[in-house]
């Protein structure tokens, strides 16, 4: 199948972009060329720039139903696609169908319904004192997003910024872009008007640094790696802008002594593995009392040995490739590293997977007696790599659990709800499940420390889009 693109969306309509530039995009379970994308440049990203401008007095001006009318619409057009969407997303990223089914199609459409909900009840204006604070457009907003899970990072900013009143350019990962095409196709579809909603696709220095660098531009919602948003937020300061970003993370699962093990490994091996690890909130880290190891570290090797890696068109598959070579290449270099400082390799290595000659995949890997200070228990993999660490004492654990730069997601286990929950306080995270309770995509989500600040989801993720301006009344 080809899933080339040869224009851009802008203002409403699809344009061919000023250079001729493609980009290819590959499928990671064949090493085949999927499709091109346009190469945009700073010429497009301008164009875009001023229709966003340009719609933007009408569309931050329209009353909360009418949004809610058209992201509606948007929502049925979209949903109308949902398989394509995720035979689509398997393709470009490899993440197993009956998964992509589930979330990269299923979870963006239910995030897009939650904010049509919301966006009908929300309260625009408060009334504090003798001020009447109300809630505006925050302006036009740059959406910059990841490849992992490609359609929901797009809508978990674009529906808050448009059910906000913004009109948006949005700037997708060029190694996983189709599913940012159908959104614009349904966009149109939906008749959202003209210049509300623009796709860019392109490089970093060719459209991403024009776009966070734009002057028109006020708000940057960023999802992506540390430096990516390191250097976003260098460039956005210049201008003053706002900045979200969604980072990345190394993020601990805790199992207490009174855990029910065979439940809580399971759980923390599932939320380490999904998406081939390739997961910002992935549970990389397992910690566990001194006195579990020996039957912890059995355990785990008996369930992350069940992740057979395949074809992730397959239904029974449960790991498919990592996204690109260069990802496979930096996953196998901190599985080097992992045995070379001392870990000790329990399942899987550097090895490819037996019968799979093409695609880039990496078996599960397990390491255990992992030490804080090595490399694979600071730094993100984003690779099918779990380390297994031991503690002492509560105190020591969430110790550890706290002891990198990052602090996005963490999980606790423990027979009690009351106690995990007690620890899942104590820990500098933005969301941690307690007893592998399911994602809530109505609460905010969001990092601490190095894994970035702003969030998204809920009425949280809406507010990062509006900007609150005090009306001064007389008594
Ligand atoms: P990346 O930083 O390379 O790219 C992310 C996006 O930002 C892409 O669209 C890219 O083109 C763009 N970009 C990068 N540098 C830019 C710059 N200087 N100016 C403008 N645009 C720029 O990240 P990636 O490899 O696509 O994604 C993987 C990373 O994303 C991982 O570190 C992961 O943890 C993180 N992530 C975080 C979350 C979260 O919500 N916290 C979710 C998913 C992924």
């Amino acid at each position: 199948m080809s899933l080339s693109r040869s224009e851009v969306y802008i203002d409403g309509a699809w344009r061919r972009p000023l250079s001729a530039e493609l980009i290819e995009v590959l499928n990671p379970a064949t090493e085949q060329v999927l499709g091109t994308i346009p190469a945009a440049t700073a010429a497009d990203v301008e164009q875009a720039v001023s229709a966003a401008t340009a719609a933007f007095a009408a569309w931050s001006t329209t009353t909360p139903a009418e949004r809610v009318t058209h992201l509606r619409t948007l929502h049925r057009c979209l949903a109308a696609r949902a398989e394509e969407i995720a035979q689509t997303i398997t393709a470009e990223v490899g993440m197993p169908l009956k998964l992509s089914r589930r979330i990269q199609a299923g979870l963006p459409l239910a995030v897009l319904e939650n904010y049509c909900a919301l966006l009908a009840g929300y309260d625009f204006e408060e009334r504090i004192g003798t001020s009447l604070v109300v809630k505006e457009a925050a302006g036009v907003a740059a959406c910059i997003t990841p490849w992992n899970y490609p359609l929901h990072q797009v809508i978990a900013k674009v529906a808050p910024a448009l059910a906000a009143g913004c009109t948006v350019i949005l700037k997708p990962s060029e190694v996983a872009p189709f599913s940012a095409f159908i959104l614009a196709e349904a966009v149109h579809e939906a008749g959202l008007p003209p210049g509300v909603f623009n796709l860019v696709t392109g490089t970093i220095p060719g459209v991403g640094e024009p776009l966070v660098s734009h002057p028109g531009v006020e708000l940057v919602s960023f999802t992506g790696s540390l430096a990516g948003g390191r250097r976003v937020t260098e460039l956005a300061a210049r201008t003053v802008k706002r900045v979200t970003l969604e980072l990345g993370g190394k993020s601990a699962a805790i199992i207490l002594d009174d855990a029910d093990l065979a439940t809580a490994i399971k759980g923390a091996v599932g939320a380490c593995f999904i998406n081939s690890g390739q997961t910002c909130t992935a549970h990389t880290r397992l910690l566990v009392p001194e006195q579990l190891y020996d039957r912890t570290a059995a355990l785990a090797v008996e369930i992350a040995a069940t992740y057979l890696p395949g074809d992730p068109t397959a239904e029974q598959t449960r790991l498919g490739p990592l996204v690109s070579a260069a990802q496979r290449e930096r996953v196998l270099d901190y599985i080097r590293k992992g045995t070379a400082e001392g870990a000790e390799l329990l399942l899987g290595g550097v090895e490819p997977p037996a019968g799979l000659e093409r695609g880039y995949y990496v078996r599960p890997t397990v390491f255990g007696r992992v030490t804080p200070e090595m490399t694979i228990a600071r730094e993100e993999i984003f690779g099918p790599v779990l380390a297994l660490m031991s503690y002492r004492d509560e105190d020591e654990a969430v110790r550890i659990a706290n002891g990198t730069i990052y602090g996005l997601a963490a999980g606790v286990w423990s027979g009690s709800d009351e106690r995990a929950t007690r620890v899942a306080r104590r820990l500098r995270a933005g969301q941690v499940d307690i007893n592998g309770a399911p994602f809530n995509l109505a609460a905010p989500f969001g990092g601490c420390k190095q894994s970035g600040y702003g969030r998204e989801l809920g009425k949280y993720g809406l507010e990062e889009f509006l900007c609150l301006k005090s009306l001064q009344l007389r008594e």
